[in-house]
């Protein structure tokens, strides 16, 4: 049971929503000459704004910006730019309460999440590459690495001003400009990111932001004067992408989806492993690329695992993104919710068990239960397809192989978990399974210097630390 709590709201007040938002290009808001849609908090469902759909003309002005801007930026010294990284990085911690309110009104993740997560690792993301700029020649990625020009980059919905920070630092960390394109559901942040770069006096056309959706995204990734793409998002649209970027000398990072596998051994300290499984799938709704959305537990322990799980799950407050007990936000979209739900639906058709926690769901705004599922076989659905929710198949193994063997059997390989007390066992397994990312004892754990990234299906290229660097220089590996 879960204590009752009073409502803990923290005050919407403090951002500021116009009724409607243009183009960020060549450091000015402009009207688009395309049409416009609606953002909304997907907690009530109440429009929150009005945003210009970019049109390839727009996207054009946007790119044509980047390459004027590319000539002083990419000349100017490692010195000067990362002055400007510096000044950003503080502006996101100075105004961090204003970002993280407009996330969890734009996005539905909780305000704990965005205060304490999202926004602090969008700071401290500006603050690592501001420190790389004036040392790119330090980072064993050539003698005198330049950058690649005008990067075209497009992301996801889930964290959105996380995904643009990955994006953006270290492209203009290396002396690239940048278009970006946000989530069609989630543009808000990106735009205030906007503001701050004038604040922050970022010479105009640095970095240009064009809001929209798939088509803005084509116009985007397809325009002939960009030189690279770097993309973050499904891995349909990532394969679209590979496609028509094909047979250009454009550059390409693809981040795409995941099936983390999160494995506990009977060794492992359950109550810290129990914890770990709970932020590892339900963190952020489910909706993280990385989620241990597969939970393999050894067999002599699942009974005690499953028991203090659901023990656990029963404790977890579904509700208001903005209070601060809230541990499990909106579901961002309809779109979203329904594939959960059908997805859900698939898993007790083929014959898994479904269980969730009682729990009052709101009645406007879109909501899904912490769920779990066991006796899932890997051939269900639930267990080989992204579900992007606050969705857990729990599967049972005997042996180290046989873990090793149901983990790898995925067509993803983003990230792992791997719960024990035996060093030995950790570096084992961190030798066996193919994800870009192993957790040993912990999940869903960002750093800057931590590279991150897939293999197989989850993408190819890596962001994060020195190794995101060579995803925007000539020549470098990424
Ligand atoms: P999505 O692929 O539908 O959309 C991602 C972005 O691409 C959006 O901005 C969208 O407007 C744009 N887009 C859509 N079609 C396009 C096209 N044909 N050309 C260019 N741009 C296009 O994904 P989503 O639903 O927004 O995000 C969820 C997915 O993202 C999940 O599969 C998740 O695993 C993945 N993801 C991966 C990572 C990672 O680092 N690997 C991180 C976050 C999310």
């Amino acid at each position: 049971m879960a204590f009752e709590y009073a409502p803990a709201p923290e005050s919407r007040s403090i951002v500021d929503i116009k009724p409607s938002y243009g183009l960020f290009v060549d450091g000015e808001f402009v009207d688009g000459r395309g049409t416009s849609f609606k953002t909304i908090n997907p907690a009530t469902e109440e429009t929150l704004a009005e945003v210009a759909e970019a049109s390839e003309a727009d996207v054009d002005l946007a790119v044509r910006a980047a390459r004027r801007a590319f000539r002083g930026w990419s000349r100017m010294s490692g010195k000067e730019r990362a002055k400007y990284l510096f000044r950003i990085a503080r502006i996101i911690q100075e105004r961090g309460r204003e970002l993280a309110v407009l996330e969890s009104i734009d996005n539905g993740k909780p305000i704990k999440e965005s205060r304490d997560v999202d926004v602090p690792v969008v700071a401290a993301h500006f603050f690592y590459y501001a420190g790389w700029a004036d040392k790119l020649e330090y980072a064993g990625l050539g003698p005198n690495p330049q950058p690649l020009g005008v990067a075209g980059q497009v992301i996801p919905w889930n964290f959105p001003l996380l995904m643009l920070a990955w994006k953006v630092a270290p492209a203009l960390a290396c002396g690239n400009t940048v278009v970006l394109k946000p989530a069609e559901t989630t543009p808000l942040t990106a735009l205030l990111f906007a503001e701050i770069c004038q604040q922050a006096d970022l010479p105009p056309g640095v970095v240009n932001i064009v809001t929209g959706a798939s088509s803005t995204g084509q116009a985007l990734v397809s325009h002939p004067d960009i030189d690279k793409v770097a993309f973050t998002g499904s891995t349909e649209v990532g394969k679209a992408i590979a496609r028509a970027v094909a047979g250009t000398d454009k550059k390409v990072t693809l981040e795409l989806g995941g099936k983390a596998a999160n494995i506990v051994f009977d060794d492992a300290p359950i109550d810290q492993a129990v914890e770990g499984i709970v932020s590892g799938i339900f963190f952020n709704q489910g909706h993280v690329c990385c989620a241990g959305s597969r939970l393999l537990v050894q067999e002599s322990v699942a009974d005690e695992v499953m028991a203090k799980l659901k023990r656990r799950m029963g404790t977890l407050r579904v509700g208001d993104p903005l209070d601060k007990n809230t541990d499990i936000g909106a579901i961002n979209s309809r779109e979203q919710l329904d594939r959960i739900r059908e997805l859900s639906e698939v898993g007790e058709s083929e014959g898994a068990e479904r269980w969730s926690p009682a729990c009052d769901l709101p009645t406007s705004g879109f909501w899904f239960p912490p769920t779990v599922f066991t006796g899932v076989t890997q051939a269900h659905r639930i267990a080989r397809e992204e579900v992007f929710g606050p969705v857990l198949s729990v599967l049972t193994f005997r042996t180290p192989a046989e873990a090793v063997e149901k983990a790898n059997n995925t067509p993803y390989g983003l990230s792992a978990g791997v719960w024990t007390e035996k060093g030995s066992r950790i570096l084992h397994m961190a030798s066996q399974l193919r994800a870009g990312v192993v957790w040993a004892n912990t999940f869903n754990k960002f750093d800057p210097a931590s590279p991150f990234g897939g293999y197989k299906e989850s993408g190819y290229g890596r962001e994060g630390g020195r190794q995101g660097l060579a995803a925007y220089l000539k020549g470098a590996q990424g």
